[in-house]
């Protein structure tokens, strides 16, 4: 059986369909991953996210 670390606590998880929270052992850590992600996002303004995206896309060109 596949098994991870949880990204959050670093404990083991076994990777199965049956773990709707992985790769995170619990909900409780994969809110308190994701509430992280959320209030680095909210730092940005939004303005400097749209010159961010169009710096991409003329890198694209
Ligand atoms: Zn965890």
């Amino acid at each position: 059986m596949k098994k991870v670390n949880c990204p959050k606590c670093k404990k083991e998880v076994i990777w199965s369909d049956k773990n709707g929270f992985k790769p995170f052992c619990s909900e409780r850590c994969r809110l308190l991953d994701l509430g992280a992600w959320a209030s680095e996002k909210h730092r940005i303004p939004g303005s400097s996210i749209i010159l961010d995206e169009e710096k991409i896309l003329e890198r694209e060109e």
